[in-house]
């Protein structure tokens, strides 16, 4: 998950990083009480989760209340590669003296972690890191061994960051670091990291990826999920603990048993939808090993939820949790859901237990639900289904 400007400051803050004092508000009106709760210049960012801002005119110096008011006016509502502005950053602003850039990030190729630093940093690094790569130190980091003094010390000498800041830009790094390892985090960036008139080194930006796998250790990180930007049936699959992913321009939902078989599954439907006008899956769902009646229900509550969806295959390879287990979940989800089940379901079973699975299912004899022996087979006739629904549209 990838975090906003203010919630990087805010656990940098907590890491013991120099950021300065901000409000984070929604309207003008807003942004003149911070401003004057804050006194002197201040600063009106966007918050949006791109970089650029600077750029795109989504930071603007204020020297009173009414004029953060008037910038934060001209900043919210606007559009900044895609991301459209609800809220703003109003902070105390620092005089700069010089601009750093920081990074830790992990470094998937190397199978490590990398600190990245230039003495010139500010808005150009992108065009720095093409044109003289011998400006941003790139240093590995040992998982192990972390980032100590020394080694803070030694990434400050090779980005050239000059003496006289360097011992406290090493501290601010070792600081950095903590945050980047007790957040589980995979990308802390600060651009510009300054050096103030007053020898000072001060985060005035922040980004910060946290590693979702690492949500169970981080309770807190909960309340930085932003509801508003989140897909609404992925949040809804994420408070019913269920493995789904919304994939674009796709018809038939995809319900299965085992990440491996359900990737297969997404193939063989893109497959079979080639001959119906390129129908595609619309999502990837793994209702794991032991998938209960209530499994399947809330897997088939989400994709019917899914507007974009014209037929759901249902591809189940019985193991520990044998098909007819599956199969009384299918049933038992479809009385579950009642009316609210209205899209045609194609449902393959095999593996353990396979007889009475498909036993239970025909007894049942479900108005929307088709069964079909084979994947292929069944992959095609749910993509034939959602082609035909479409046609229909
Ligand atoms: P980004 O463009 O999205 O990376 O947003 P930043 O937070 O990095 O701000 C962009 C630029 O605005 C920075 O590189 C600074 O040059 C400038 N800026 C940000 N905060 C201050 C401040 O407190 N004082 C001054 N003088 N400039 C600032
Ligand atoms: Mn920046």
């Amino acid at each position: 998950m990838d975090l906003y400007e203010y919630q990087a400051k805010d656990l940098f803050a907590a890491h013991g990083v120099p950021v300065l004092p901000g409000h984070t508000v929604t309207t003008p009106a807003d942004a003149a009480k911070a401003a004057a709760d804050i006194g002197g210049v201040v600063v009106v960012k966007a918050q949006v989760k791109t970089g650029g801002r600077g750029k795109a005119g989504g930071v603007k110096l204020a020297e009173t209340p009414e004029e953060a008011g008037e910038k934060a006016r001209a900043i919210l509502g606007m559009d900044i590669k895609g991301h459209t502005v609800h809220r703003v950053l109003v902070t105390q602003a620092s005089d700069i003296e010089e601009e750093y850039y920081f990074s830790f990030l992990l470094d998937r190729s190397n199978r490590t972690f990398l600190a990245m630093a230039s003495a010139e940093g500010g808005m150009e690094i992108e065009q720095l890191a093409v044109e003289r790569p011998e400006a941003l130190a790139k240093v590995p980091v040992d998982p192990i061994a972390g980032v100590d003094k020394a080694k803070a010390a030694s990434i400050v000498n090779m980005a050239r960051i000059p003496a006289e800041v360097a011992d406290e830009a090493a501290e601010v790094i070792v600081q950095l670091w903590e945050t980047f390892v007790g957040e589980d985090a995979t990308l802390v960036e600060v651009n510009p990291l300054i050096r103030n008139p007053g020898k000072r080194i001060i985060a005035l930006d922040g980004k910060v990826t946290l590693d979702d796998n690492a949500d169970f250790r981080h309770p807190s990180h909960t309340a930085l999920v932003d509801q508003r930007a989140e897909n609404p049936l992925e949040a809804k699959a994420k408070a019913k603990g269920l493995n789904y992913v919304k994939l674009d321009g796709g018809q038939v939902g995809i319900i299965g048993n085992g990440a491996g078989l359900v990737m297969s599954t997404l193939d063989v439907v893109a497959y079979a939808g080639q001959r119906y006008g390129g129908v595609k899956p619309a999502n990837f769902l793994d209702i794991g090993g032991g998938a209960s009646a209530q499994v399947m229900a809330d897997g088939l509550d989400v994709i019917l939820g899914d507007p974009d969806v014209r037929s759901v295959f249902v591809n189940v390879f019985g193991g520990i949790t044998a098909c007819d287990e599956v199969a009384d979940g299918v049933v038992e989800a479809l009385r579950i859901l009642g009316d609210a089940a209205t899209k045609p379901l194609v449902v393959r079973l095999d593996g353990n237990n396979v007889e009475e699975g498909r036993r239970i299912l025909n007894e049942a004899n479900h108005p929307l639900v088709t069964q079909v022996d084979t994947m292929d087979n069944a992959a095609d006739k749910a993509a034939e289904l959602a082609a035909v629904s479409l046609l229909g549209a």
